[in-house]
């Protein structure tokens, strides 16, 4: 009943990529049995030769304002139906790791919405990397995605690699093993663009490793 009743919303949004997954895999497992994952494209689908970064910020923050609306109409029928949720927040707990506590990304890959990048984002077939991501913990079963646990980058592709300016890029093909630091130097990414913090009042969106991506053009 409620798993109809979330699939019926999303098809309200036929653009946007969603499924479920079961939590075992996450510190989440006790307190909630599934969740749910979405995928909202950015505003814009950028690639290099109309990348600008403000654009792409835009495309983020376009995407952003869908997210948020989803959330609350999922809370609102969630908190109806008396089912216990929690929304796991996006920004990491520190700067030291960058990681969030709960991951969108592991959810995504789990739930079979895409994989990981070697630019170390989720690929969709849909979009590339082009997406925002978000998730819900819901405690109770649902039908569950069948989990990626390999690339599907192309062997030889490197564009991603080549295109960033920083070369934070490892070139490696990711697994279900890997771990980031297998894929890009994250601190070196994150300095880079939190250079920006003192110009434009936020980190730079960058995101040229994005719109690199051959997937979702
Ligand atoms: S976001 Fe920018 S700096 Fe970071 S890995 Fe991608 S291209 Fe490099
Ligand atoms: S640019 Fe190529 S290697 Fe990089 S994420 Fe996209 S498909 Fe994978």
């Amino acid at each position: 009943m409620l798993e109809k009743t979330i699939r019926d919303l999303f098809l309200t949004y036929p653009q946007v990529l969603y499924g479920f997954t079961d939590t075992s895999y996450s510190a989440y497992a006790d307190a909630y049995q599934s969740a749910l994952v979405f995928a909202v494209p950015y505003g814009a689908q950028l690639t290099l030769e109309t990348y600008a970064e403000e654009a792409f910020e835009k495309g983020i923050q376009d995407a952003r304002k869908i997210v948020e609306e989803i959330l609350i109409k999922l809370e609102k029928l969630l908190v109806e139906q008396e089912i216990k949720y929690h929304i796991p927040p996006v920004a990491q707990n520190n700067e030291t790791d960058l990681e969030a506590p709960f991951s969108f990304k592991f959810a995504a890959v789990n739930a079979g919405l895409g994989w990981i990048g070697k630019n170390d984002v989720v690929i969709t077939k849909r979009y590339g990397p082009r997406v925002r991501l978000s998730a819900i913990l819901i405690d109770t079963p649902f039908a569950y995605g069948e989990k990626i646990t390999e690339s599907l980058c192309p062997e030889t592709c490197r564009n991603c690699v080549d295109a960033c300016p920083h070369k934070a890029l490892h070139d490696t093909r990711w697994n279900i093993d890997s771990v980031r630091s297998d894929l890009i130097d994250y601190k070196l990414c994150n300095k880079k663009r939190s250079l920006a913090i003192k110009t434009l009042g936020r980190k730079h969106a960058c995101g040229l490793c994005m719109a690199a991506c051959s997937f979702g053009t």
